[in-house]
């Protein structure tokens, strides 16, 4: 289990959870076609599934202060078909959805080579076993509610590859 006294924090196996993040050989020429287009680090997105209004609000708030795009999805299924048709660069994935568990669609993220390399926080209402369950489905984070503006933004920097590990 990690450790209780934090809020949240990457998974220790995230570095070896893609091999190839940092190269483009493995990726569909749509995803390679698309980063070409824009430059580095500029108009992001970040597809927020979450169906609480407020803490979309927040996650948008907070993801377009920095000049990410979001791409929205208020429950888990239509999570998982826009994460297939938009490819966003982050996933922030709430646990507690209506329709389905969050968990349910990492697990479906992280099974489909369309999906698979894009990074997802979970957010957690520190359920028992919820963190190891994330872990286990290839989570590649989580957060706990409730939610702090700036451990938010500093993990979806680190996951982005915008700031180095443990800096
Ligand atoms: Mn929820």
């Amino acid at each position: 289990m990690p450790t209780r006294e934090r809020a949240g924090g990457r998974f220790e196996d995230f570095s070896a959870a893609g091999p190839d993040k940092d190269s483009h050989q493995s990726r569909d020429p749509e995803t390679v076609g698309e980063t070409i287009r824009r430059p580095a680090n500029l108009h992001k997105r970040v597809l927020i599934v979450e169906d609480h209004p407020l803490n979309m609000k927040l996650f948008r708030v907070l993801l377009h202060s920095r000049g990410y795009d979001t791409v929205e999805a208020g429950d888990g299924n239509l999570g998982l078909n826009l994460a297939r048709a938009e490819k966003p660069d982050l996933i922030i994935m709430d646990i507690q959805l209506p329709d389905v568990s969050g968990i349910q669609i990492i697990r479906a993220l992280k099974a489909d080579d369309r999906t698979r390399n894009i990074p997802i926080v979970a957010i957690t209402a520190s359920m028992p076993d919820e963190e190891a369950n994330i872990r286990a489905a290839g989570g590649d984070a989580f957060l706990r509610k409730p939610i702090a503006g700036a451990e938010f933004l500093r993990l979806v920097r680190s996951l982005l590859r915008e700031v180095e590990p443990g800096c």
